[in-house]
C-alpha cells in the first residue's frame, strides 16, 4: 500500500475499525477481486491512450532480468522513521512479528506528542522493551507567550522522565513548526524562540528528528513539465502563501544546526534533497552534528540510482535507515530491495505513487551495515556516553 492511501485507509478504515493494516490492506485487495472498487481504479484497461490518466497509468515491465526478492534484510535494521500506525496492543504485537520476520531490530516510534498522549503511547508499545524507541513531540501552542521555551522545556523533561529517548518528527514545510496539530506559524527552527528548546535537547541527550520542506516538485507549477506530478499535486505547496521555498527551508536548516551544535539532528527524508544529493552531501560536511534519514524518499532516488550508490559510499556514516510507511512486510522488502539489488527497472507504483520505474543501489555489505545499523546505533548510544558526563 503506497504511502498516502496507508494514511487515507488507516484513518478511514483499518486502524480506527481496529484493524491490522495488513487486514486493511487485504479487505482492499478482496474488494478489488469483487470488482468493487473504486471507479477510477478498475477503469484502465478500457482507456485509449488519449483518456487514459497519469494517476491510472500501470506499466509493467517487460524487460526479463533478475528479479530478486528480499525477504529478510542482509544485516539487522534499525529503523529511524516510524510513527504510532498500530492502535492496540494486538496491532503492536503483529508489528513486532513483522519486525522479527523482516530483520527490523528496533523502531523509533515519532509521536508527535506530549502531555497525556505521549504518555498513552508510550505505555503501549513499553510493553515491548528494546524494540520500540518513543519520542516526544513539542507543545508549540504557546509559541506567541514570553515564556514559551520554558514551558516547552518543563514538557520536554517531564516526557523525558516518563521515557521519551528523542524528540519528533517535527515538521516545517515552509510555514513554521508544527509537531502533530500544534503549530507555530511563521516561527521557523532557526528563530531565537527555539534556543533554549534545542540547548534543553543537547543537555538531556535528546536527538531531534526534524523535516524541512517536501520534495522539490510540490513547489513547482502543476503543468506538463512537472516531473513529479503525480505526487506533486496531491501533497503541493505551490499554492500556498507566507511560505519559505525548498532552498530557503534548507538554509534553515543548515544555520539551525550549526546554531546548535551540541544538539544532534536527524534531517528526514534526506532534508527533501533527493534531487540534489551534491547540496545534501555539502549540507553534512558543513555540520558534523547533521544526519540524514533516508525514510520515504526510496522512489525518489531509486530513479538515479548511479548518483544514489555513489551518495551512499560518500556518505555512508551520516545516513539512517528510516520507513515512514506503515508497518506492512512487502513495504520493508521494497525498500531492502532497492538498497541491496541491482534489479532495474522493476515498478512500484502502489507503494509511492510515481509514475517511474525504479533500480536497486547495490549497496555493498560495509555501507549497508552502517546505514541499516551502526549508524544509528551510534548516534543512539552517544546519549549513555552523554548521560555518565562523558
Ligand atoms: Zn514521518
Amino acid at each position: 500500500m503506497n504511502r498516502r492511501s496507508f494514511l487515507k485507509t488507516s484513518g478511514a478504515l483499518g486502524l480506527a475499525a481496529g484493524l491490522p493494516s495488513a487486514a486493511a490492506f487485504a479487505a482492499a485487495v478482496q474488494d478489488k477481486a469483487a470488482g468493487t472498487a473504486s471507479p477510477e481504479k478498475s477503469q484502465p484497461h478500457r482507456q485509449t491512450p488519449e483518456t487514459l490518466l497519469l494517476k491510472d497509468y500501470r506499466p509493467q515491465s517487460i524487460y526479463k532480468i533478475p528479479v530478486t526478492e528480499i525477504a529478510k534484510a542482509k544485516f539487522p535494521v534499525i529503523d529511524m522513521h516510524s510513527h504510532p500506525y498500530a492502535k492496540t496492543a494486538n496491532q503492536i504485537a503483529a508489528w513486532v512479528r513483522n519486525m522479527d520476520e523482516v530483520g527490523i531490530e528496533k523502531t523509533i516510534i515519532l509521536t508527535m506528542a506530549t502531555g497525556a498522549e505521549f504518555d498513552r503511547i508510550y505505555k503501549q508499545y513499553a510493553v515491548h522493551g528494546e524494540r520500540f524507541e518513543m519520542w516526544c513531540g513539542l507543545d508549540f501552542s504557546g509559541y506567541k507567550q514570553p515564556r514559551f521555551a520554558s514551558s516547552v522545556v518543563r514538557e520536554l523533561k517531564r516526557c523525558r522522565q516518563t521515557g521519551a529517548r528523542g524528540v519528533g518528527e517535527i515538521h516545517d514545510k515552509g510555514q513554521g513548526l508544527r509537531s502533530g496539530k500544534s503549530r507555530a506559524t511563521g516561527m521557523h527552527p532557526d528563530d531565537a524562540r527555539m534556543d533554549a528548546v534545542f540547548e534543553a535537547c543537547a543537555e538531556m541527550k535528546l536527538p531531534f528528528s526534524l523535516h524541512v520542506a517536501d520534495p522539490i516538485w510540490m513547489y513547482q507549477k502543476m503543468d506538463k513539465t512537472n516531473d513529479g506530478l503525480m505526487n506533486a499535486y496531491s501533497w503541493r505547496l505551490d499554492n500556498q502563501l507566507n511560505i519559505v521555498g525548498l532552498s530557503g527551508m534548507v538554509d534553515i536548516l543548515g544555520r539551525t544546526a550549526k546554531r546548535h551544535p551540541h544538539t544532534t539532528f536527524i534531517a528526514c527524508h534526506l532534508a527533501n534533497l533527493d534531487y540534489d544529493l551534491s547540496r545534501l552531501g555539502t549540507l553534512l560536511d558543513s555540520n558534523p552534528n547533521l544526519y540524514a534519514d533516508i525514510s520515504a524518499r526510496y522512489a525518489e532516488t531509486g530513479a538515479t540510482p548511479r548518483a544514489a550508490a555513489q551518495f551512499y559510499a560518500k556518505y555512508a556514516d551520516r545516513l539512517v535507515y528510516g520507513t515512514d510507511m506503515g508497518f506492512d512486510k512487502p513495504m520493508y522488502r521494497v525498500t531492502f530491495r532497492i538498497l541491496e539489488t541491482l534489479d532495474e527497472h522493476f515498478y512500484e507504483i502502489d507503494q509511492f505513487d510515481y509514475h517511474w520505474y525504479l533500480n536497486g543501489f547495490g549497496l555493498p555489505n560495509s555501507t549497508l551495515k552502517q546505514v541499516y545499523h551502526d549508524n544509528a546505533a551510534k548516534l543512539l548510544a552517544a546519549r549513555e556516553w552523554g548521560a555518565r558526563g562523558a
